[in-house]
């Protein structure tokens, strides 16, 4: 996981990555509106978002100068951001957990460089967002490695991160009502 020390400072402060960063906008898109080319739907939407942003408060409210619309693409900690946002929490097979879209979706940002008086609780998803995974272990118990052990997540047994085919501890997840 050495890539996660390349560009640490642009990890944890976003106005390195983008000169004049005041504020992350951060929205998720369900695998299931997604399709394979994830990154080019999140970011076709939010570009939309974009344009209706300048159209309100000016072309001035994002860089002209620098790429400011990202899905996977940049030294961001998104699961970070979106926590912050008030979207969810990390839950116990260590994915961010919306409290109604589960943990199957694609974060996406956009930083813009003026201020946003944000409310970072959106109405009637606190409680929510504090009770996910209280009781609840089926992701640990489904792990076929034993990559996850109660709060830590072991990359080198994880075959979701050497191979990419495993998704035990996502559908076992009730937050994700899976049908498998
Ligand atoms: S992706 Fe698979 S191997 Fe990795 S933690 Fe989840 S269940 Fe375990
Ligand atoms: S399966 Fe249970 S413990 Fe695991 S992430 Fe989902 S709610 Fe949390």
């Amino acid at each position: 996981m050495d890539y996660l020390e390349r560009n640490r400072d642009k990890r944890y402060d976003p106005s390195v990555l983008v000169p004049g960063a005041q504020t992350v906008i951060v929205c998720l898109l369900s695998f299931e509106h997604s399709g394979k080319d994830y990154h080019r739907r999140v970011k076709s939407m939010l570009y939309m978002l974009e344009a209706k942003l300048k159209e309100h408060f000016g072309e001035d409210i994002v860089s002209n100068t620098h790429q400011h619309v990202f899905c996977d693409s940049a030294p961001m900690l998104e699961r970070r951001w979106a926590v912050e946002a008030g979207l969810g929490r990390i839950g116990k097979n260590h994915q961010l957990i919306h409290p109604t879209l589960g943990s199957m979706v694609h974060p996406g940002e956009i930083i813009l460089n003026r201020p946003v008086n944000a409310d970072m609780t959106p109405r009637g998803y606190r409680r929510n967002i504090e009770e996910i995974c209280t009781d609840c272990r089926l992701c640990l118990d489904a792990c076929p490695t034993g990559a996850l052990r109660n709060s830590v997540w072991d990359a080198r047994e994880c075959i979701a991160y050497t191979t990419h085919h495993c998704l035990e501890c996502q559908i076992v997840c009730p937050y994700n009502n899976c049908k498998q």
